[in-house]
């Protein structure tokens, strides 16, 4: 397997949704392209263990027009391509009177954006939706037009319409350091030798702040473990994509329920020396969301930062890691979807698995090209819900990679929003 070329105009770091979709723009503006995978292969990390929402409701204002052109540019490589894809809606299902508060006002802040699609639905249009729900369901939030995808087919999609625009895909090399000369980007340094560039996107999901800091810029995203199971096949009872407070769930085309824990979840941290780095901006979150995360210790990295003396240093990146997942904790969101479906009481699990997510301070993501040597793009921060994003964030980087004025509003999404007080979000994730 031959390695990364000598030269490239520029060298996106990372095979996951944001880096296939980066690379596929990069060609389609006409220039030659690398991407650089630790793995194997595309998907391994965050974006092949997603839960395969990709949603424009329930987000923030500021990343609402984010939203909406990525749904477009979905469907569009949808009507192109064969992945497993689906325009079913996503339906926020309130079984009480607290969380109909919580979808009420996400309407009106969502139809203050301009967007009038979304509804509240009473008891009766949210049966209509959801025809095998039973018990107190008192009002749902409605998207029509939002889908759903398996994480891992959709992001090789990309990558294989990538490819096919001229991007080339380098597996098994670890980017280790970006080179700068001059306060410009010169290169970067990889596992299998070093490619000369000017410019290069960071798109490394949880391991973009370790790219970073070897450039001197400090990203404050910080790693949380989700978990997710699936179900055997049942027979089909979910037709849109639904988020609730105590689980989230799909249905694939085969039957298969894919349940994570939904709004009110725990995640878990596994601290080393890295997790304190940025402990000004977390400690008031962590506070405020101290029932949703539940700390451990990595002794594994622990032990490697001791051992290499270095924290957050490329070197100290894993591959082919595979975290536990909680499982009594998505074990309870069949519990609960089972009180509102009843026909899924006792569906049988058939996998769990965990992923790490790259949570932000404000839960906005984090894209960047302002900081560090010219040349450097990074994106990060994507707080759980990236994978809908991907698509227009893969616009967006290839803009700025090519020191073009990306199409949509990125401003809030710059890395100095950090220096002034953070705004805590409601949920953890
Ligand atoms: C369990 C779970 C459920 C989720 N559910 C949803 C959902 O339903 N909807 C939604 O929109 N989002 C969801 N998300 C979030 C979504 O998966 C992410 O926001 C999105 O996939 C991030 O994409 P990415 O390309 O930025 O990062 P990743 O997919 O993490 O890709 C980063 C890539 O960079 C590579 N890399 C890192 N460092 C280096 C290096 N030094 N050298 C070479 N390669 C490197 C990694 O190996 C990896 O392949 C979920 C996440 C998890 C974990």
């Amino acid at each position: 397997v031959s390695g990364p070329p000598a030269t490239a105009d520029v060298v996106v770091i990372g095979a996951g949704i944001c880096g296939a979709a980066c690379a596929g723009a990069l060609a389609a503006r006409g220039a030659s392209a690398v991407v650089v995978e630790k793995e194997a292969g595309p998907a391994v990390e965050q974006s092949g263990r997603a839960q395969g929402a990709i949603r424009v409701q329930g987000r923030a204002a500021a990343e609402l027009p984010l939203a909406v052109e990525a749904l477009r540019i979905w469907r569009e490589v949808a009507g192109e391509a064969e992945f497993e894809f689906r325009v079913g809606g996503n339906l926020y299902v309130c079984t009480t009177p607290d969380e109909v508060a919580m979808a009420s006002r996400l309407v009106s802040e969502t139809h203050a954006s301009g967007l009038a699609e979304v509804q509240l639905l009473g008891p009766e249009e949210a049966r209509e939706v959801l025809p095998a729900a039973r018990g107190d369901l008192l009002a749902a939030m409605w998207s029509p037009g939002d889908a759903q995808c398996d994480p891992s087919s959709a992001t090789r999609t990309f990558v294989e319409r990538a490819r096919r625009a001229g991007a080339r895909f380098v597996y098994d090399t670890l980017a280790l350091e970006v080179v700068e000369r001059g306060g410009s980007v010169a290169g970067v340094t990889t596992s299998r030798g070093m490619v000369a560039t000017r410019a290069v996107v960071v798109a490394g999901g949880v391991w973009t702040s370790y790219l970073a800091k070897t450039v001197g810029v400090s990203v404050p995203a910080m790693p949380l473990v989700v978990s997710e199971c699936e179900t055997r096949p049942v027979s089909t009872v979910i037709g849109p994509c639904l988020r609730a407070f105590r689980f989230g769930a799909r249905q694939r085309p085969d039957g298969r329920v894919v349940l994570s824990a939904g709004m009110d979840t725990v995640v878990d941290h596994h601290l080393s020396w890295a997790s304190v780095r940025h402990l000004r901006l977390w400690a008031p979150r962590l506070l405020h969301h101290r029932r949703a995360v539940r700390l451990g210790v990595d002794w594994e990295t622990l032990a490697r930062e001791i051992r290499q003396r270095a924290v957050a240093s490329p070197r100290l990146i894993p591959s082919g890691r595979e975290l536990p997942p909680n499982r009594p904790l998505v074990g309870r969101a069949r519990e609960a979807i089972a009180e509102v479906i009843p026909a899924l009481r006792g569906a049988a699990i058939a996998r769990y698995w965990a992923g790490v997510i790259d949570l932000s301070p404000d839960g906005l993501p984090i894209i960047e090209a302002a900081s560090g040597p010219a040349g450097l793009v990074l994106v990060t921060g994507l707080s759980g819900h990236g994978l809908a994003l991907g698509p227009v964030i893969g616009e967006i980087t290839a803009d700025l990679a090519l020191g073009r004025r990306p199409g949509l509003p990125i401003e809030p999404f710059r890395l100095d929003r950090f220096r002034g007080p953070t705004p805590i979000p409601e949920k953890m994730i």
